[in-house]
C-alpha cells in the first residue's frame, strides 16, 4: 500500500495516557479487525518515524480509530502525538498484523496489547457473536483500564481484571498465573488470544506450555 496522508477528526484522552484518535478513512481503505498499521506524523522531523499502532474502528465504519498509550519519556512518536489536535495530519504506510479471530477463546492482555482484542469484540458485537470468549486484561492500577466500562458491557462476568501495582476490591491483585489461565480456561476456549509486553508474553507462553496448550492454538502478537 503506498503511503495515504489523513485528517484527524478528533484527538483526545480516554485514561490519563492513552490518547483515542479518529482519522479520516481514505476510499477503498481494507482492514481486517485484529490488524495494524505503521503510523507517522506529518511534521517536519516526523514524517520517517514509523510505529504500529491497532485499528479499533470496525472496517465498515467510515472512519478509523487508534487507542494509544503514550510513553512521554521515550520522546519519540506517542510523545509527539499528544501535541497534535483536530485537523493536524497522521501518514499511514501500510496494514498488518498477527492477530485475527478463528473461534471462540481465551483473550489475554496486558496494557496496550488490548487494542486489537477491543476491534476483535467489537466486531463480533456487532455481528451477535460474542459468545462465550473470555478477557483476562492485566493492567498496574485501575486507572489504567483501557474503555473498562465499554469492555464490561461487551462481556460481563467473562471480563477478568488483574491489578498489579494496586490492590482494589473486586479485582484481582497481583500477575497473571498458571492457575489463574487454568481456572479460567473451559471447553469453549480452544483458542488462545495473547498480546501485550514480551515480558508478559514470554510467562504466558511458558504457563499455557505448563498447561499442554497445543501451540496451533495460540494466536499472539508482542507490543
Ligand atoms: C503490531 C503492533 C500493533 C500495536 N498497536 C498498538 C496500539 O494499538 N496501541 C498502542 O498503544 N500501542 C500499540 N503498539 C505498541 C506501539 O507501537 C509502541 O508503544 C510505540 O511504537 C511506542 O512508540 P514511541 O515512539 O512513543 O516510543 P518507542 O519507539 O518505544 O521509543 C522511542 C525511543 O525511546 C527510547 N526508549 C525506549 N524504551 C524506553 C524506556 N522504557 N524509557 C525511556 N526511553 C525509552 C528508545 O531510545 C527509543 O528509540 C503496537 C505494537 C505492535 C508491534
Amino acid at each position: 500500500m503506498k503511503k495515504q496522508h489523513v485528517i484527524i477528526k478528533s484527538i483526545r484522552h480516554i485514561t490519563h495516557d492513552v490518547l483515542q484518535i479518529d482519522v479520516e478513512k481514505p476510499k477503498q481503505f481494507r482492514f481486517v479487525p485484529g490488524q495494524a498499521t505503521e503510523i507517522s506524523i506529518d511534521k517536519e522531523g516526523w514524517q520517517n518515524e514509523k510505529r504500529p499502532f491497532t485499528f479499533t474502528s470496525l472496517p465498515h465504519e467510515d472512519y478509523l480509530q487508534f487507542i494509544i498509550k503514550t510513553y512521554p519519556s521515550h520522546k519519540g512518536v506517542t510523545n509527539e502525538l499528544l501535541k497534535l489536535k483536530k485537523n493536524d495530519e497522521l501518514i499511514l504506510h501500510g496494514v498488518f498484523g498477527a492477530i485475527a479471530y478463528r473461534k471462540e477463546g481465551l483473550f489475554i492482555a496486558g496494557g496496550a496489547g488490548v487494542t486489537p482484542f477491543i476491534a476483535i469484540l467489537r466486531y463480533l458485537r456487532s455481528k451477535n457473536k460474542i459468545g462465550g470468549n473470555k478477557l483476562i486484561f492485566a493492567n498496574r492500577t485501575k486507572d489504567d483500564i483501557i474503555l473498562k466500562s465499554e469492555i464490561n458491557k461487551l462481556l460481563g462476568r467473562n471480563f477478568i481484571n488483574i491489578l498489579s501495582d494496586e490492590k482494589v476490591r473486586g479485582y484481582s491483585h497481583g500477575f497473571i498465573t498458571e492457575g489463574c489461565l487454568k481456572a479460567n480456561m473451559t471447553e469453549v476456549h480452544k483458542n488462545i488470544y495473547v498480546c501485550g509486553p514480551p515480558p508478559m508474553m514470554d510467562a504466558i507462553e511458558k504457563f499455557l506450555a505448563n498447561l499442554h496448550v497445543d501451540k496451533k492454538t495460540i494466536v499472539k502478537e508482542a507490543f
